[in-house]
């Protein structure tokens, strides 16, 4: 067979994923390449797989003129410089589900040494002690296990759960009620979880609204014989509040493999403790994720090669130069509009609907607008990047359904976009353009000019005399400068919104205490 491809291994990957691809392309492995050698002698390449030595930067990219695909075994794509190789169209892959499994082994590792002491026990026999009755444990069976987040790993958590006959709760407003009940566990709120679990474990990303989502108030509401695992993202956890749970027995134990500062402070309160078993973030390390990111990201190449699309494209396809012209001066919007709406909407979309109005609806093919807004709506709540290539499955697989459509008139406007959210219980809308730089001009029924960056801020009140002066003084006491406030209103002392731009993030307690004054609906924080 005359093997078409070439193909570098320019950092150390497993020998299953090389003898994979070595059956349909030619494979050169140099682990040692420098970055010259790299720009020198790229263009002989048709593929390339990193790790996370190799830096794919632009200007390798600008000398990739046969590259095809990039292929990072592994997760993070830092190392990549992904715009560059989206305008020279070539594919950028990664191999997200490699380290699933691994984790959810990690976990239950942990849950197992909470619930047996066993760390605790094996110190105790090294220091030459006998201390049987110290080390009293409780069984998993017939325990609740309370999920937060069941994605790749909460899911994988679940399934090995049952065989240790556990119940489950989970806690995903993100994931549809018929996709938790094909994974056998019950959806719920946040609250039940907490005070129903006897092992509570988190598997979500790390986003503005996760930062702290277990803290004092959460703690509170546990059993006290509960135990807790982090094997996500450091920062979920407030590790103050965990401190002071575990030391006055509020809660039964922890696990963490990650922490709020990586490695943590050589004197952090959290090392005095007893009842907490700390790993250094190895919960993704073993020889199987490693090997699985190889064969993961060869089969990619190999599907390639036969003439398929690969799984876990992370930038965009091609789109002829004209539309590309076109349409770029939106992506930005698009992006912005999904995100600002999917974080403003209450509850789990189920409709997004975009609506293209005046010359931009003249264009033929909007496709990849909408799978941006698509892109910008799933990102914040899902840890691995949604791109333009795998936005509308992934759409699909959380039970998003999606509706384009089309209107001449754009309100004196060149072009508008308008992005409404729906879920269950409530609807969200943001309408926009490109001024320069995206602006939205009109957020539900109000009209408004925002210019959709950084940390935000929404508020819908009952427009009296001192609602907005009260939020404000909210911020001020806690620090919050606002840089543009746009207020907006359907009838005087009607209903009313005002959409603030930040200096600094707003933290989730502050949001709570806004949402608490008299005449406050609601009260969102966004980052953008
Ligand atoms: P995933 O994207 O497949 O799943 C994340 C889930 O969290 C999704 O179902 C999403 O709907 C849900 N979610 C998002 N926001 C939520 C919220 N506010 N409340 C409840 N649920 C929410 O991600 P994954 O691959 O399962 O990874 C889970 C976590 O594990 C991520 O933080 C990831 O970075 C981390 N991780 C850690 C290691 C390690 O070495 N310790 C390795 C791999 C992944």
């Amino acid at each position: 067979m005359v093997k078409m491809m070439k193909v570098l291994v320019a950092d150390a990957i497993n020998e299953k994923g090389i003898e994979n691809l070595e059956k349909v392309a030619e494979v050169l492995v140099d682990t040692s390449i420098t970055p010259e050698q790299l720009v020198d002698t790229i263009h002989e390449y048709n593929g390339i797989i990193v790790r996370s030595r190799t830096k794919v930067t632009k200007e390798v990219i600008d000398n990739a003129d046969n590259l095809k695909i990039i292929a990072r075994a592994g997760v993070g794509v830092d190392n990549i410089d992904l715009n560059a190789a989206t305008e020279k169209g070539i594919m950028v892959v990664n191999s997200p589900e490699s380290t699933s499994i691994t984790v959810a082994e990690h976990t239950m590792g942990l849950l197992l040494s909470m619930a047996r002491k066993l760390t605790i026990a094996d110190k105790s026999v090294k220091d030459g002690k006998w201390e049987k009755k110290k080390f009293m444990g409780v069984e998993l069976r017939n325990k609740t296990l309370g999920v937060i987040g069941m994605g790749r790993i909460g899911s994988q958590v679940v399934n090995r759960c049952k065989a240790f006959e556990m119940d489950a709760l989970a806690y995903d407003p993100y994931l549809p009620e018929e996709v938790a009940t094909q994974m056998g566990v019950e959806l719920t709120d946040l609250e039940t979880v907490l005070e129903n679990a006897d092992f509570i474990t988190i598997h979500v990303p790390l986003t503005p609204e996760t930062k702290h989502l277990i803290s004092t108030k959460e703690f509170e509401m546990m059993k006290d014989t509960a135990f807790i695992t982090n094997c996500a993202r450091g920062g979920i956890i407030d590790e103050d509040a965990l401190y002071e749970a575990l030391k006055n027995d509020k809660i039964g134990g922890a696990a963490l493999d990650v922490y709020e500062d990586e490695p943590p402070a050589e004197d952090s309160k959290l090392f005095e403790l007893d009842n907490i078993i700390l790993t250094p973030h190895i919960a993704a390390s073993t020889k199987e994720a490693q090997r699985d990111a190889a064969i993961i990201v060869a089969d990619e190449i190999i599907k390639l090669i036969e003439g398929g699309t690969p799984n876990n494209v992370l930038n965009m396809p091609r789109i002829d130069n004209i539309t590309y012209q076109e349409v770029s001066p939106y992506f930005e919007l698009c992006e912005k509009l999904g995100s600002f709406i999917s974080q403003a909407v209450n509850g789990k979309v189920k409709d997004l609907e975009i609506i293209y109005s005046g010359e931009i609806a003249k264009i033929d093919n909007l496709d990849i607008l909408t799978r941006t807004v698509i892109q910008g709506a799933v990102n914040p709540f899902l840890s691995s990047p949604v791109n333009a290539v795998n936005a509308t499955i992934v759409a699909k697989e959380r039970g998003i359904n999606i509706t384009e459509g089309r209107k001449t008139n754009a309100k004196g406007y060149e072009s508008l976009i308008r992005v409404k959210a729906k879920s269950e219980s409530d609807e969200f809308s943001a309408e926009g353009t490109t001024l320069h730089e995206a602006r939205i001009l009109k957020v539900n029924d109000y009209w408004v000019d925002v210019i959709p960056k950084g940390h935000m801020f929404i508020a819908k009140y009952e427009d009296i005399p001192g609602s907005i002066g009260a939020i404000g003084t909210k911020l001020g006491e806690y620090g919050v400068n606002i840089g543009i406030m746009q207020v907006g209103r359907d009838k005087k002392g009607g209903r009313a919104i005002m959409v603030l731009t930040l200096d600094k993030e707003i933290p989730n307690s502050v949001i709570k205490e806004i949402q608490a004054l008299d005449n406050v609906y609601e009260a969102i924080g966004l980052e953008l």
